[in-house]
């Protein structure tokens, strides 16, 4: 199974002059180790300023609207997003979660619309602490269940989950490699109830959440970690090399 970097850009950098210098490191590592799939999601302004050559990474939007269009004021419809040139979108970011009330149900809606327009949905849920009762379990048995819900069998290989703990994004705390282990054997079991083995085992799982240089490779050696989905670090070369290389 390839492995994916996935850097999220989120509401940086100000300046086109910077962003061109991000997706020159996003590309430039890319080509180095051309076995690792690069997904690179910058701002929407800057989207159609910087998809003239692309290659070889996969553009990405960090969200979309639950319509194809319509009287639907700021919002990206995914048809537009795949005219602009983009395979990936992601959904159910714990920001979005927060700040615009995004739900789990709203989270699948996007997924399926995505998916029946050819996007390629990286589907982001994890947990907001790691309580010693357990609750966190149920918690991210609910979300990724509902973030599931409206995705048929037929469609399932054509998600990518994201695992993102919410305590350790942008944080510096990173999950223990034993913690993030036993979360992904969680993860999967959900997957196996909902869909079975055989179109379970095909779901890519990433994780996110403080992925840095320092970690990247004992993070991307944990048993059933299919790549990362970075913030801080994508815009900082020397991070972006190390996190791709890690996965190749
Ligand atoms: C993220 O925003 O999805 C993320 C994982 O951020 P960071 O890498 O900065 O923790």
């Amino acid at each position: 199974m390839t492995k994916i970097a996935a850097f999220n850009w989120k509401l940086k950098p100000t300046s086109l002059k910077d962003a061109q210098a991000t997706i020159r490191s996003h590309k430039k590592y890319a080509k180095q180790y051309p076995t690792v799939q690069v997904v690179s999601a910058p701002p929407m302004p800057f989207v159609h300023k910087l998809i003239s050559d692309t290659t070889p990474l996969s553009l990405s939007a960090q969200d979309m609207s639950t319509k194809l269009d319509g009287a639907h004021t700021g919002q990206s419809s995914v048809a537009m997003l795949r005219e602009v040139g983009c395979s990936h979108v992601i959904v159910g970011h714990s920001e979005r979660r927060a700040e615009f009330g995004e739900t789990s149900r709203m989270v699948s809606e996007k997924a399926l619309l995505a998916i029946e327009q050819g996007l390629t949905p990286v589907i982001c849920f994890g947990e907001d602490e790691r309580d010693s009762q357990g609750r966190y379990i149920d918690l991210l048995t609910e979300q990724l269940t509902t973030s599931l819900s409206l995705v048929p069998e037929k469609h399932a290989s054509k998600v990518v989950l994201a695992y993102e703990p919410i305590w350790a994004i942008g944080t510096g705390a990173t999950i223990t490699t034993d913690d993030l282990f036993s979360t992904l054997i969680l993860i999967k079991k959900i997957l196996v109830d909902i869909y079975g083995d055989r179109r379970a085992k095909k779901i890519k799982i990433l994780y996110g959440g403080s992925v840095k240089d320092y970690n990247a490779d004992e993070l991307a050696a944990v048993p059933g970690v299919s790549g990362f989905l970075v913030g801080g670090a994508s815009h900082k070369p020397e991070m972006v090399k190390a996190i791709i290389a890690s996965l190749s």
